[in-house]
C-alpha cells in the first residue's frame, strides 16, 4: 500500500518538472523575440531620422545676392565694365547711388530724421576719373610740401583711394554726415546723426565699412561718415559678429573680385 502510495508524488514531480521546463524554454523564446522585436524598432526609427533629414531645401532661399557683396579695396579693383551697367537715381546736386540700394537708404534717412536728427549724403557714387581728379590733388599736395611723385603717391593713398580702388566706384557706398557739420573727421563718431547710423544702419542692410579696429584688414583709416550696401543678411551678420566685409567673405568662403562673372 505504501508502494502504492509513492508512485503519484514521482509523477507530480516530474510533471512539475517538466512544466518547469517548458515554462523556462518560453520564457526564453518569448524574450528573443523581444530582443529580436526591439532591434527592428531600433532600425526602423533610424531609417525614419535619415530620410526626415533628407527632406530640408536649403537652397531655395538663396536669392543671388552676390551684386551686394562686390569687394572694392586697395587690392580688389572694380570689375571691368562695372560703372557701364550702373543705372543711377539723383539724391541731390551731383550725388548719385545705385538705384537697387535707393530704397533702404531713402528709409535709413527717413527714419533717422523722424528720430529728431539731421543727416546728409555728402557723397554717393564717383566715377573713376572724378577718382582720379581727387586723387592727383593729393599727390600734388604732398608734392608741394617736398615730397617725391612717389613719396607723394604713398602718402595720398592712406587718404585718398587709387582711381578703380575706391568703394564709391559701386554706387552702393556712401559718406553720410550731419546736416550741421559736414567735415569729414573722426570725432563725428560722436555725433547723433553718426551714432543713430552706427546703432541702425544694419537694419536697412549698410554696414559702418571702415571701423577704428580693422584699419589693417580694409586698409584705410577709420571712417565713421562711410556707410556701405551690402544687403539685410551681410549687415546683420557683420554687425553681429562684429567683423569688416572682408573678413565676411572670407569666412563665407565667397570669392572676391568676381563680379566680372555677371557683366
Ligand atoms: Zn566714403
Amino acid at each position: 500500500m505504501r508502494y502504492h502510495r509513492a508512485n503519484p508524488t514521482i509523477y507530480y514531480i516530474i510533471g512539475a518538472v517538466a512544466a518547469g521546463i517548458f515554462v523556462l524554454n518560453s520564457i526564453v523564446a518569448l524574450s528573443n523575440k523581444i530582443s529580436v522585436a526591439l532591434k527592428n524598432m531600433k532600425s526602423v526609427s533610424d531609417s525614419s531620422l535619415v530620410t526626415s533629414s533628407d527632406d530640408s531645401t536649403e537652397s531655395e532661399e538663396e536669392e543671388d545676392e552676390s551684386w551686394k557683396l562686390i569687394l572694392v579695396n586697395s587690392w580688389n579693383p572694380l570689375p571691368d565694365g562695372y560703372e557701364k551697367k550702373l543705372e543711377f537715381v539723383k539724391l541731390r546736386g551731383d550725388i548719385w547711388v545705385d538705384e537697387q540700394i535707393y530704397p533702404e537708404l531713402q528709409q535709413m534717412m527717413d527714419d533717422c530724421r523722424a528720430a529728431g536728427f539731421r543727416p546728409i549724403v555728402c557723397s554717393g557714387y564717383r566715377s573713376t576719373s572724378k577718382q582720379k581728379e581727387l586723387f592727383d590733388q593729393e599727390v600734388k599736395k604732398y608734392m608741394r610740401n617736398g615730397y617725391s611723385e612717389e613719396g607723394a603717391t604713398v602718402e595720398a593713398q592712406k587718404l585718398q583711394a587709387r582711381p578703380g580702388y575706391s568703394e564709391h566706384h559701386l554706387g552702393m557706398a556712401v559718406d553720410i554726415l550731419p546736416e550741421s557739420n559736414q567735415y569729414p573727421t573722426q570725432d563725428q563718431e560722436n555725433s547723433d546723426e553718426i551714432k543713430w547710423l552706427m546703432a541702425n544702419c544694419y537694419k536697412y542692410g549698410f554696414i559702418l565699412r571702415y571701423p577704428s579696429d580693422k584699419v589693417d584688414i580694409t586698409g584705410i583709416h577709420y571712417e565713421p561718415w562711410h556707410y556701405r550696401y551690402v544687403g539685410k543678411k551681410a549687415a546683420q551678420y557683420i554687425t553681429e559678429h562684429k567683423i569688416c566685409l572682408e573678413e565676411y567673405l572670407k569666412e563665407k568662403g565667397i570669392p572676391q573680385n568676381t563680379a566680372t562673372s555677371s557683366n
